[in-house]
């Protein structure tokens, strides 16, 4: 299929499984160059994603002004500074020290979403999940990080019932830390869903879903 056929495809299975929120479909755009970046462009996508420094800035070189660029993967606290001006939002906040380096080097406010390990694989970066809360409070001292909400990614696997219970648990959390109110942390926003799973991240309140595999294939 073609990328504009890929983009209608996930466009149209997005809109079936919505319940009440209407997710931002991010791009994620890793595994390929600019040329195929700007074919999604052209068809109408703003948001993309990226997990390594260089390449998320080839990408801005290469595209129009309004692309919009998360950056999904783990963060190097000694790349922070390369990509900082660059980036809508970073959904792989895990560590003080990266909070730190965050805040040190923003010309502004930055919108983060806290990684959570909701599967309790080793394997898999975040934050436990009754580290979250803490780790939160925590951020309060950086007056650049703005919490957003949280992301997590799911273990790799075909069981509806597991998926589906790990994108319930993270919402249940955003819950959480959404209640208590932080003027430095609102945590309105899901970060869930990719090629595999994002129907069922979706109809549970993801608010953007993170897909590469199923569009630039
Ligand atoms: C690669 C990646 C994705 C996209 O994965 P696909 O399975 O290709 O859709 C989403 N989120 C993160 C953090 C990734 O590294």
């Amino acid at each position: 299929m073609s990328i504009s056929d890929n983009v209608k495809q996930v466009q149209s299975i997005i809109s079936s499984h919505v319940q009440e929120v209407e997710p931002t479909l991010i791009a994620v755009t890793k595994s390929v160059g600019v040329d195929v970046a700007n074919a999604l462009y052209a068809e109408g996508i703003r948001d993309f994603g990226e997990n390594r420094p260089d390449a998320l800035l080839e990408k801005v070189e290469g595209m129009p002004k309004d692309a919009r660029f998360h950056f999904i993967g783990t963060l190097q606290t000694r790349k922070v500074r390369q990509i900082i001006d660059y980036v809508a939002a970073i959904h792989s906040l895990d560590r003080l020290s990266l909070a730190a380096e965050i805040d040190k080097r923003a010309n502004g406010t930055i919108d983060c979403f806290v990684q959570v390990n909701t599967s309790g694989e080793d394997s898999k970066h975040g934050l436990e999940i009754e580290e979250v809360v803490p780790f939160i409070e925590n951020c309060k001292q950086y007056p650049h990080i703005r919490i957003i909400g949280l992301m997590t990614m799911a273990p790799f696997t075909e069981e509806e019932s597991v998926l589906r219970e790990t994108f319930r648990r993270l919402r249940h959390l955003r819950d959480e830390v959404k209640a208590n109110a932080y003027d430095h942390a609102p945590c309105t926003e899901l970060s869930m869903g990719m090629s595999n799973d994002y129907p069922i991240a979706i109809e549970e309140g993801a608010s953007f879903v993170r897909i590469g595999t199923v569009l630039v294939q």
